[in-house]
């Protein structure tokens, strides 16, 4: 019966831990709870001090026990672990005063790289957000694969809904007409509060060319923002900042999901980390992501 209960107590308790350490069960985690660090150093530090009452307990009792004591030990583990989620306030939900926000890049990785944290910050909040991306991003990779990302960056940052268009990666601005009429088409669906898209600043012809596009397009929309792709030149120049002091892991774990896109220099923690951390000095706060205002209702201002 011990043995039994031992073996039952070995499978969940490994189950639960291959769960929680691997790719998704940190991203689950990281995504869900604000202090996920503190689950995981909770839980590495009950199970120590459980393995040593452990063998204590077996030195001084008999060995034939071991069964029972693992299986106590690791129902223990997994009560730790479970407390431990529960006792860890998830992040902030709250629906009051939703809004409809529209990101709109030109590559499959932009939204992430640019606004990630305050798209999952808008969603926590109870709002609605939809990323288009203009481009498969066919010219810097795999266009399936790129697709299938885009789609796991907008469902992990909880994106309600996301589109991939088909204009020819890196000559975007040769069907600039195509584009507004598409970026209309979307805006008409989904009536944005607030459009986030790229700076005029930036240098990369596909994304000038999509805040042109956007900027023709939303011509009646009240609130549009610009953020802050890796390329904009040295004339972007926020005024609006969001802070994301405890969304850069997410958008750190949005990002590597584009793994296609992996061996950019700009993919990387050190980078998303860093820029967060210049924005968030700007306005004297740990991290932020900063935007370029086009205009901006004040009703608008408060839900982020
Ligand atoms: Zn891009």
């Amino acid at each position: 019966m011990s043995m039994t209960l031992a073996i039952f107590g070995i499978v969940a308790s490994i189950t639960a831990v291959f769960s929680a350490l691997s790719r998704r069960g940190r991203r689950w985690l990281v995504r869900d709870f604000t202090h996920y660090k503190t689950i995981i150093i909770a839980w590495i530090t009950g199970n120590l001090v459980l393995i040593a009452a452990a063998c204590l307990h077996l030195l001084s009792q008999e060995q034939s026990e071991i069964g029972a004591v693992v299986a106590i030990m690791m129902a223990i583990s997994l009560l730790i672990f479970c407390l431990t989620m529960l006792a860890l306030q998830r992040r902030p939900q709250n629906n009051t005063r939703p809004r409809r926000f529209l990101a709109v890049g030109a590559h499959p990785d932009d939204v992430e790289l640019a606004c990630g944290a305050t798209i999952a910050k808008l969603v926590d909040a109870g709002h609605d957000v939809r990323i288009v991306v203009m481009s498969q991003g066919e010219s810097g990779g795999h266009a399936p694969r790129r697709i299938q990302e885009a789609r796991r960056g907008a469902g992990y940052l909880g994106a309600q809904s996301h589109t991939v268009w088909s204009f020819c990666d890196t000559r975007l601005s040769e069907n600039s007409n195509l584009m507004v009429a598409a970026i209309e088409e979307e805006i008409a669906a989904f009536e944005p509060d607030v459009v986030l898209t790229h700076s005029a600043t930036d240098i990369h012809q596909d994304h000038e060319a999509v805040h042109r596009a956007v900027m023709r397009a939303g011509r009646r929309l009240p609130s549009i923002l610009c953020f802050e792709s890796p390329s904009v030149g040295n004339d972007f120049s926020p005024s609006f900042f969001v802070d994301v002091e405890n969304y850069t892991n997410v958008k750190v774990e949005a990002i590597k999901l584009h793994a296609d896109q992996r061996n950019k220099p700009y993919m990387t923690r050190a980078r998303i980390e860093s820029m967060a951390n210049f924005r968030g000095n700007q306005v004297k706060q740990q991290r932020a992501e900063g935007f370029e205002v086009m205009r901006l209702v004040s009703t608008t201002v408060g839900d982020f």
